[in-house]
């Protein structure tokens, strides 16, 4: 298929949005348990201020990042008991790694394992958030890691193991570049906070309670920075420089379940239209009754930013992209899942329940419905749209979670253009740009303190690199790594009074 009068066959639209989402994760509510590390009075400010030297990472943040990847700090979700031992452990390594952190910044301790620090400014300005997680996703054993996921070997000039992307180099790499500016005497513009999760992965509680201690002590950040988009290498085929990605926004999430019932009984003598049939036929009318599509702003400024960069033949689409919002919608449902969730609200039926024997009539039928939800619609607005596809008054619906789309945070700002900017500088070759992540972060929930918040992890990564999140072979780049302790130092610099 082609792109009406513009030559770009399907396969090449599909390719191109393929790479748009670099994905992350989700959290909730909960108590905080306060421990001051140190005199919560503590200036923090030892006077200079800059030009300080660069801070560009070196080989001992290295071996900080290795020593502390090494330690298996597995989130696990459900009945199974997350081990505290490594979270422990990992606290006491953090602490040994960035002594000067640990001495001029004070900690809060946030539920059992989660980190608070603030690191005063020089001014009253609104503070900044700058956030990582602590945990990872557990290892499966039939996956085929080319290296020990907790060896943190370093081959090939990267550095291999689970969270090496997700998320400790992006912790590390926050405090590397604290560590190394404190070195040299630095204080901020304004105040910083680090937050440090401790159950990211498992939709904890710990970001909400953070988020309450915040506003317990009156903080209205001028803006967060979490993990979320990446410095994306082939992310558009025919597009040579690497996409900044920056997430402005997150899709929600809901579940609805659907509950069918009846009389049941013994299955030799069996009724028409009993439960089981009744979830059957609402299943294949939501599967015909999908969502409208939509080109979200976030998406429309993608295509508008990356356009100069596009091949010749998509060029001029993507700079249309406004006026061209009818062809580009049907390109990208056409061009495959991920680009046609881009564009819309998704379903998928993901557990179906019957009868517990071969012999037995259901007396009840479920099936769970898992929606991701696009910007524009909401929980209500896509609860009343399965209630009509369905068309059946007999089949209840009862929403088990609801988690709205976030709110989009601003790119035409002095915040987002202080983190563009500072990509410009330090990876020349890239294209900043905003986008919607698929995902869910912790941050959504810094949304209820702060309009701007931003999803972005500012290291290199490959296609390969991204799929290995969450899946096998997860590896970071030295120089990678390296390139954005230096980044985290100049945002850091770089903020004004
Ligand atoms: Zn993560």
């Amino acid at each position: 298929m082609r792109i009406r009068g513009c030559g770009a066959t399907s396969r090449q639209t599909r390719r191109l949005v393929s790479e748009i989402s670099v994905s992350l994760t989700t959290p909730s509510t909960g108590h905080e348990r306060v421990r001051p590390a140190k005199c919560e009075t503590h200036p923090g400010c030892r006077a200079s201020v800059r030009p300080v030297a660069h801070v560009s990472g070196g080989s001992a943040d290295v071996e900080k990042l290795r020593r502390l990847v090494r330690i298996p700090t597995v989130s696990l979700a459900g009945e199974t008991a997350t081990d505290p031992a490594p979270f422990e452990e990992f606290i006491s390594a953090l602490a040994e790694s960035f002594p000067l952190l640990h001495d001029q910044l004070t900690l809060h301790r946030v539920l059992d394992h989660s980190l608070l620090f603030r690191w005063a400014g020089r001014s009253a300005g609104d503070p900044v958030v700058l956030m990582a997680h602590i945990d990872v996703v557990p290892v499966e054993e039939s996956a085929p890691w080319q290296r020990p996921p907790f060896g943190a070997e370093i081959h090939d000039g990267a550095i291999w193991g689970r969270g090496t992307l997700d998320d400790k180099g992006s912790l590390v790499g926050i405090c590397a570049a604290v560590e190394g500016l404190l070195e040299q005497d630095f204080a901020p513009a304004r105040d910083i906070w680090l937050s440090f999760g401790a159950r990211e992965e498992i939709s904890g509680p710990d970001a909400v309670a953070a988020v309450a201690e915040l506003r317990r002590r009156e903080v209205t950040p001028w803006f967060v920075l979490d993990e979320g988009g990446a410095i994306a290498h082939e992310a558009f085929p025919g597009v040579r420089p690497p996409l900044a990605v920056i997430g402005v926004c997150e899709k929600g999430t809901t579940t609805i379940e659907l509950r069918a019932e009846g009389r049941g009984g013994h299955s030799s003598t069996p009724a028409p239209n009993g439960p089981t049939a009744r979830i059957a036929r609402a299943v294949v009318r939501l599967e015909k009754r999908q969502f409208s599509p939509a080109l979200t702003e976030p998406t429309l400024e993608l295509l508008t930013r990356i356009a100069p960069h596009a091949p010749a033949a998509l060029r001029p689409v993507f700079a249309n992209a406004r006026r061209l919002q009818p062809v580009l919608k049907r390109a990208l449902l056409a061009a495959g899942a991920e680009p046609a969730a881009l564009v819309r609200t998704t379903m998928a039926v993901t557990t179906l329940s019957g009868s517990p024997a071969h012999n037995v009539i259901a007396s009840r039928a479920t099936a769970a419905l898992n929606l991701r939800i696009l910007l524009g619609d909401t929980v209500a607005s896509v609860t009343e749209h399965v209630r009509k596809a369905i068309a059946d008054d007999s089949i209840a619906l009862e929403v088990v979670d609801a988690n709205e789309p976030s709110a989009v945070s601003p790119y035409d700002d002095p915040a987002f253009e202080l983190l563009a900017s500072t990509i410009d500088e330090v990876f020349d070759d890239a294209v900043p740009t905003p986008y919607v992540m698929m995902a869910a972060t912790d941050s959504r929930f810094f949304t209820a303190i702060c309009p701007r918040v931003y999803r972005f992890t500012p290291f290199r990564m490959t296609k390969g690199q991204r799929e290995s999140i969450h899946g096998y072979d997860e590896h970071i780049g030295v120089d990678a790594f390296l390139a954005g302790v230096r980044w985290y130092a100049r945002v850091i610099e770089r903020l004004p009074q």
